[in-house]
């Protein structure tokens, strides 16, 4: 069930995590599925709710240096100017893990990959709740992800007894994910930090080795809605069909009538087209449509993070 994101609510949560079960609350990226990290058991949950694979390691959110410390073997000077520039915020560092983990959390991997959330609501939870909690995106594995509590609740509702309403989450779009070693930085995920601001901080002696993601992105498809989405580069190919959508880069003077357009930006701005992302995939995915067109965005900055979603959803169905 839904509940407003007041102390109250929140204390309740964080009692349900204590107690070993799953609560869904709200971070800046996307709405999480949450459980006590420490806990297998209740991280096993996580899995079963989602139908998540156990080869997909989660992210641990933490709310302080004391417990980011808890958590990694290690924390190398690059993971400290990472996490001084953008923590908090959708930032995740993979790093050497400590045994306090257990290995349902990572997939049996020996790093572990940890974020501190900028949401207020995300924070409290963490800090009543007084452990780290794994949480991966509130949707059922391979499936959009939720930016609002009712994307929650209308995947998850029977399955989840607290979803904390905070409102629609202000990035819209997944963490960054980098994978840092001794003096090498590995791109694993784009996301809500774009990647030239990370080299801007990690400079000269990080190395962003490839772009590729690793699990799960290792797989043909994710982030994808049920109806098929195609990409297209020129809108003025877009049939004006009813039976179809069309998700615009930002507002313009269109002689489209029938089919049905939503925009990700007033004035192609990608901090709003990433923050609305997922929210017009939902509204439209909702209508059954036959199919919906994505114009495709300059993959820069934030850019680069909406492409990665909009071709994965777009592999789904090709
Ligand atoms: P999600 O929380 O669903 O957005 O997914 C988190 C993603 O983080 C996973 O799909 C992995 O790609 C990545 N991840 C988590 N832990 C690790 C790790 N130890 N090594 C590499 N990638 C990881
Ligand atoms: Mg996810």
């Amino acid at each position: 069930m839904i509940y407003p994101a007041t102390e109250t609510y929140i204390q309740r949560a964080a009692q349900a995590i204590k107690q070993g079960n799953v609560v869904a609350f709200p971070t800046e990226t996307v709405y999480g599925l949450g459980a006590n990290a420490l806990n297998a058991e209740a991280v096993a949950k996580i899995f079963e709710i989602k139908q998540r694979p156990y080869f997909d390691p989660l992210i641990v959110h933490v709310d302080s240096r004391d417990m980011v410390q808890e958590v990694v073997a290690t924390l190398p000077d690059i993971a400290l100017r990472c996490m001084e520039a953008f923590w908090p915020g959708p930032l995740t560092l993979v790093l050497p893990k400590s045994t306090i983990i257990p290995e349902i959390v990572t997939a049996g991997l020996d790093t572990v990959a940890v974020r501190m959330p900028q949401h207020q609501v995300a924070q409290k939870l963490i800090q009543a709740s007084g452990v780290p909690i794994a949480a991966p995106s509130a949707n059922p594995f391979g499936y959009l992800s939720p930016t609002t509590a009712n994307h929650v609740a209308s995947q998850l509702g029977d399955k989840v007894e607290i979803i904390l309403d905070g409102g629609q989450c202000p990035v819209g779009v997944e963490s960054t994910i980098i994978k840092i070693e001794k003096d090498s930085i590995t791109l694993l995920r784009h996301g809500g930090i774009p990647v030239e601001d990370i080299e801007a901080v990690a400079g000269k002696i990080s190395v962003i080795r490839h772009t590729q993601v690793e699990a799960p992105g290792q797989l043909p498809y994710h982030y994808a809605p049920k109806t098929k989405i195609v990409l297209i580069n020129d809108i003025s190919k877009i049939p004006d069909d009813s039976s179809c959508g069309a998700i615009l880069y930002q507002k313009r003077d269109l002689s489209f009538k029938n089919i049905h357009v939503m925009y990700l930006s007033d004035n192609g701005d990608l901090r709003q087209a990433a923050a609305n992302l997922f929210t017009c995939l939902h509204a439209l995915d909702a209508m059954r449509l036959s199919v919906i067109y994505a114009e495709a965005i300059p993959e820069v900055g934030l850019g680069q993070a909406i492409m990665d979603r909009l071709n994965k959803a777009q592999a789904r169905h090709s």
